[in-house]
């Protein structure tokens, strides 16, 4: 078998990288509402360094990045890390997760720089309610980010909404006519209990809901690297994406490992064990050491996570680690 592989003999070639903890919004699932405490510019990783992380990452079978956080897009001059990834020879993809409210406005130098493609994470086409999901944002900053990245060409632009019950459940269907009415791919996600806003719906009474409208045919064509699974309604240009982290458990089609702003290399979403590579990176490790530090914290990527038995492992919240 050649290319990196862990201890369950799967396949890691993915890397999500969160850029900064910080963001622009504080979503009620996600970051308290006062924010979080801020990193000094020395505490964090520099573009350089993530370079070296993702260069080591590289040579050992890691071929798509992702760059996520907190909000990426609200570090400085972010298409100069996208260059700097998307230079690295073995990698294919460097791809951007964000909540699209400055999109628009960054979008011809992400691309430029070589993004291929972007998530955006919307909760509600409700303006009044996503200033309550969001607490600080505009629903309009969001929409205008869509279209700009739509409008650049970087396809499939996929549209992520956390499926919160009494909160923006009623929101499915709406979401789902999105497939036909604009053709956009969205992907429901099971909310995860970090903070205690809302009770989880689960993927299979969301297809329940959206079924009224149609049946949903399995779709294998979308291009990600993901857990999701997807369909399509009769007709509809756009797709129908499930994740489901909490009902139907993705852990042995695993292929990522995570890096947090503050060089912590994850083996898991859910579970705890980080490596920590600033130390190594700022004591001039060789590039022999990161490789060991690399493959270690591969090799104790753990089977699964322990969400449905109610274990959340508290060390890193969702906006330090990049979701
Ligand atoms: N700020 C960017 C954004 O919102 O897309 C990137 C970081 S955010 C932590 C990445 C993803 O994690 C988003 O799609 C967000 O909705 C999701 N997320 C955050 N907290 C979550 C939770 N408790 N359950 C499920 N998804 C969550
Ligand atoms: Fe910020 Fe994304 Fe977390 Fe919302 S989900 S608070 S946009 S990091």
């Amino acid at each position: 078998m050649t290319g990196l592989f862990d201890s369950f003999q799967r396949h890691i070639n993915y890397l999500r990288i969160s850029v900064t903890d910080r963001c622009n919004l504080r979503c009620i699932y996600c970051m308290p509402p006062e924010g979080v405490a801020l990193a000094s510019h020395g505490e964090i990783l520099s573009y350089e360094e993530i370079s070296i992380v993702a260069q080591v990452g590289a040579k050992l079978g890691i071929n798509k990045i992702r760059l996520t956080g907190g909000e990426p897009l609200v570090r400085a001059e972010l298409s100069k890390l996208v260059q700097m990834l998307s230079q690295i020879e073995e990698i294919d993809e460097v791809s951007l997760t964000t909540n699209g409210t400055l999109l628009k406005r960054y979008i011809p130098m992400l691309k430029q720089a070589g993004l291929s493609r972007v998530n955006i994470s919307l909760d509600t086409l409700q303006a009044g309610r996503f200033r309550h999901i969001t607490r600080l944002g505009e629903l309009r900053d969001v929409l205008y980010g869509i279209e700009a990245a739509r409008g650049a060409g970087l396809d499939p632009v996929k549209i992520n909404m956390v499926v919160m019950r009494g909160i923006n459940d009623d929101e499915v269907l709406d979401f789902a006519n999105m497939t036909y009415k604009e053709g956009w791919h969205v992907r429901f996600i099971e909310l995860m209990p970090f903070a205690n806003v809302a009770q989880p719906v689960s993927s299979s009474e969301m297809r329940q809901c959206i079924a009224s409208l149609g049946k949903l045919e399995p779709y294998l064509r979308v291009t990600g690297n993901g857990p999701a699974t997807y369909y399509r309604l009769p007709g509809a240009e756009g797709t129908i994406g499930f994740i489901s982290p909490i009902t139907e458990c993705f852990c042995s089609n695993c292929n990522r490992m995570r890096l947090t702003s503050d060089g912590k290399l994850c083996p898991c979403l859910l579970a705890d064990g980080e490596i920590d590579l600033k130390e190594a990176l700022r004591h001039n490790a060789s590039p022999q050491e990161l490789e060991r530090l690399f493959l270690k914290a591969v090799a104790s990527k753990p089977e699964r996570h322990h969400l449905a038995d109610g274990i959340i492992p508290m060390t890193q919240n969702m906006f330090q680690i990049g979701g």
